[in-house]
Parts: C-alpha cells; structure tokens; sequence
C-alpha cells in the first residue's frame, strides 16, 4: 500500500509542475509577458492549505492536498472575467488588447514581428479569449503589422474564427476580410463599453493617417493614439476637444517629440500614460521633451522599455489596478 506522505509529495509535486506550466507556458516566446491572472483567493487558501499539510492526521492532511490540487485547477483552468487593457512588451512597436473577458475583445495592432504576434496570441490563448475579437490596424508601419501573419494563421490554426478586422483605409489587398473605419464611427464589442473612432478622416499610409480609438468603459476612458503627430492631434481637437480627457493615454508613436503637441496633452490630460517604445531605440524614444510635457500634467508615466508589458484592471468604479512584468 502507497503511504499517504509519498502520495502528498507527489501530488505537490504535480501541483507546481502544474502551476509553472500554466505561468509560462503560453509566454514561451514572448519578449516580456503581461501578468497570468490568478484569483485573489486563490494565495490565502494555498498558504492554509500548505500550514495544514504539516498537520498529523492523515485525513486532514490529505483535505489540506485536494484543496491545494483544486486551486491549481482553479487558477488554470477557470478564465479571469476581469475587465483590462494591456499594453504588451513588443519592444519598438504597439500591441493593445482591450478585453471584456467572456464578451469581446479588441486588439490594437501586433507589433512589429512574428515573435510579437505570436505575444498576442499566446496571451489570448491563455485568457482564453477567442470570441467576438475586433482586430484594428491602426497604420500600415511594420512596427503595427508586422505581427499580423504570425497571429492571423496561429489564431486560425487553433480553430479561433470569430474575428473582425479594421483599417484606416490602406489596406484593402493585405488583409483580405478587414473592414473600412473612419472618423465618426464605432467599433462595438459589447454594450458594456463603447469604442469611438476618432480618426482618420483621410485615407492613406502616413502617420497622421492613424486610427485614433477612444475606449469608454465606466468612468474610464482609453485613448489610442496610434502614431500620430501634430496633424492628426489638431484634427482631433477640431473636432472632439471636448470628449478627449482621458485615464490612459497610449502616447502617439512611441514617445516622439512630433507627437504629443501641448494642446493635444491639455485637451486630453491624461491620468496615466503609456509609451510603447523598444529598449535603446535608434529613434531615442520617448523623446525627454514628452515625457517633461506629460510630467507637467501629473500624469503617472509607464514605458514598455522600462515597465515590461503593462496591464490594467478596470471596474465600475475605474482602474482597479495596475501590474507591470518588470517593478
Ligand atoms: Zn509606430
């Protein structure tokens, strides 16, 4: 007969082969991770769990292991329903997924290669996230796009096939299935959150052609502002200055100083702002002009440079917390 001690120890053992597997395994490749969600309860209840394992009694120890075996399953297998915008880690580039969990999700742009495609999808994958995805493409620069081939036929591959395309209006041969957005219209995911394009109102390659999002869930409001510059920016405060104040800013292409005029920081007057730019860039960004002009608005300041991925957790009330994979 098999002695319970040597079953618990391999049952723990089991346990953390099962944990780590479910921490890395879908982030294998990725450049940095944006953080696996674990349910609140879920450490207090190990740590019981795991002061009872050394209790005498058979019985109470081998309770103290089906708790320990049932919250691992938990955590792996029971998607998160949390609210979030993640800014992923894709070094000089964007990639943004806004997710209702279980309702939608909208994925903004995938980085500049493979790897970074494959980021996204691994994430999504490991959220569990497959349904109702709306996939916009804010310009057509390699350091959006370049993950599109790598995610469009892994995300096929894994029989996922509810997905929804946009573009700006540059993309008509690349993408074939992706539909036209422009200024005015909306992007439904879900009732619970409303998503305005607020540009472009021209079509074409450039920059200042992007597609500029403005998410609104509860009292948080998300603005994307793709890589435009001080064209664009002025379009938008033409006409929605009045709608532009935001919680988070994902800072116009990666912190340049052609982006981020002061009119546009002072119509928008972000809580927190992101700058997606890859470490030692040849480009130098964010340029220190931005981050002084973000600075003087109070803004919390957050680069994927420095922060790794960069995840937000939104509730009725607005953002419920915030996690970086690098501290
Ligand atoms: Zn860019």
């Amino acid at each position: 007969m098999v002695s319970f001690s040597l079953v618990g120890k391999e049952l723990i053992q089991l346990i953390i082969s099962l944990v780590e597997w479910g921490s890395t395994a879908s982030f294998v490749e990725t450049i940095t991770s944006p953080v696996h969600t674990i349910p609140g309860w879920i450490l207090p209840v190990w740590c019981i769990a795991a002061f009872i394992l050394f209790y005498k009694r058979p019985f109470v120890r081998r309770v103290a292991a089906s708790i320990w075996l049932v919250s691992a399953l938990v955590t792996l297998f029971v998607p998160s329903h949390s609210v979030s915008m993640t800014f992923f880690d894709v070094g000089q580039g964007d990639a943004m997924l806004f997710s209702l969990a279980d309702k939608g999700s909208m994925i903004v742009d995938l980085g500049p290669s493979n790897k970074t495609g494959k980021t996204v999808l691994n994430h999504i994958k490991s959220e569990n996230i497959h349904k109702n995805i709306q996939l916009v493409f804010s310009h057509g620069h390699v350091d959006h796009i370049g993950g599109s081939v790598a995610f469009l036929s892994g995300f096929s591959r894994l029989g996922y096939h509810d997905v929804s395309m946009w573009h700006g209006g540059w993309l008509a041969d690349e993408v074939p299935g992706a539909k036209l957005v422009k200024r005015g219209d909306q992007i439904l995911i879900d009732e619970a959150a409303r998503v305005y394009v607020l540009h472009p109102n021209t079509q074409g390659f450039d920059n200042d052609e992007s597609i500029i999002l403005l998410i609104k869930y509860g009292p948080t409001s998300i603005l994307l502002a793709g890589d435009a510059e001080a064209a664009a920016e002025k379009r938008v405060i033409r006409d929605f200055a009045p709608l532009l104040t935001s919680t988070i800013l994902k800072v116009g292409h990666h912190g340049s100083k052609t982006s981020s005029t002061v009119k546009f920081l002072a119509a928008v007057k972000p809580a927190q702002s992101i700058i997606s730019a890859g470490r030692k860039n040849r480009f130098n960004h964010p340029d220190h002009e931005v981050v002084d002009r973000l600075a003087t608005y109070r803004s919390v300041i957050y680069s994927t440079s420095v922060n790794g991925a960069i995840q937000f957790y939104l509730g009725e009330q607005g953002i419920k917390d915030v996690k970086t994979t690098i501290k």
